[in-house]
């Protein structure tokens, strides 16, 4: 993979271009990804962004994501649009399985392949250019240094900025992780130049769900979390049937494991959920105790120090119960 700097000269004459960005995307994945896309465009290249799945219905609103395709329900179309794209930026995973069936399309592709992402462990051999910066908040932040970086300050309009600042509100948590560097506020900054109107997109975010949502999370607090003191944990186990029961869809449990950090003293949160084809795992982690590694050693995921993924294909009930038993050997370092 060479440096992403060596790949601007690219971007010189009109390219057809590929976005896709990991599974399921969230607001760093959604907007890193139009925000690129709308940023290509005003370079007059054709652009399209693939979504390996479908998405959160919170992030319907987004300027460009009535045009996202998704692989899963086009796959023939995709296949079409990928044999001709010159082009594929992946943006915001580190390693290709993590766009899921979309992987051996992206794979065999003849297109340039360029990465921009701030996971842990790239899977550098598989493209072409990149940059991968474990220190950037979001993937959002480093489209911005790529827009910047790369010369075209003036192009970033108010599409552009709408869709980064989304991406960088959510993986910073409203702007409160440690990742949330001088560098961050001077691009919300900047964004805030175009026009950025930010209160209506904190409300698009995260006060635009149903009463269903809200009484599902009442009953986990109340029925589906443990608090484990002795290893300063909490886990939460959510069986299909609440899912079938309160209507849950895509994204309506984005978030939910952070509330278990809000307990006092707690050091890691995990929650899983019990999903059509897996067991989604995901955990939250205070200080040191680095989840990447937790959830790669025991989850098959990864992610970052402080919040990363994993899945099993285990039982609800014995993946849970394999929770208690490996967390066990962590008490020196939970405490
Ligand atoms: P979440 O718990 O919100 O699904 O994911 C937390 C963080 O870990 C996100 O940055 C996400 O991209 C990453 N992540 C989630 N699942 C996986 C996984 O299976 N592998 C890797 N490498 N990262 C993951
Ligand atoms: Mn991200």
């Amino acid at each position: 993979m060479q440096p992403i700097q060596s790949f601007y000269t690219q971007l010189g004459s009109p390219k057809n271009i590929i976005i896709t960005s990991h599974q399921k995307p969230d607001g760093d994945a959604m907007g890193s990804s139009l925000g690129l896309l709308h940023f290509l465009k005003l370079l007059g290249h054709t652009v399209t962004y693939i979504s390996p799945t479908n998405w959160a219905d919170f992030l319907e609103w987004m300027p460009g994501c009535k045009d996202v395709i998704n692989f899963e329900k086009n796959k023939e179309h995709c296949r079409e649009l990928v044999n001709a794209a010159d082009i594929i930026f992946c943006l915001d995973f580190n390693i290709l399985h993590r766009v899921k069936h979309f992987e051996p399309v992206i794979r065999h592709s003849k297109a340039i392949k360029v990465l921009i992402d701030h996971h842990e462990l790239p899977e550098t051999s598989a493209f072409d250019y990149g940059i991968s910066l474990t220190t950037k908040s979001s993937t959002c932040e480093m489209v911005f240094d790529f827009i910047v970086d790369s010369g075209h300050d003036h192009l970033i309009n108010l599409d552009i900025a709408t869709c980064l600042y989304t991406g960088v509100m959510t993986d910073t948590g409203s702007f409160r992780f440690p990742s949330t560097t001088a560098s961050v506020h001077r691009m919300v900054a900047r964004l805030k130049e175009t026009g950025l109107q930010h209160s209506p997109i904190h409300d698009n975010m995260f006060d635009n769900f149903l009463e269903t949502r809200l009484r599902f999370m009442g009953n986990a607090f109340l029925h589906r979390m443990e608090v484990l003191y002795q290893y300063n944990t909490v886990v939460m186990s959510i069986p299909k049937r609440d899912i079938i029961k309160y209507d849950i869809k895509t994204g309506d449990t984005e978030g939910l494991v952070n509330w278990l950090l809000t307990i006092r003293g707690i050091k890691l949160a995990a929650i899983v959920i019990d999903r059509e084809e897996e067991r989604k795992w995901s955990f939250r982690s205070k200080g040191n105790f680095d989840v990447n590694i937790f959830a790669r050693l025991h989850f098959e995921g990864g992610g970052h120090k402080n919040a990363a993924g994993g899945r099993s294909s285990e039982s609800i009930e014995a993946t849970t119960k394999k929770f208690h038993e490996v967390i066990q050997q962590y008490e020196k370092e939970l405490n």
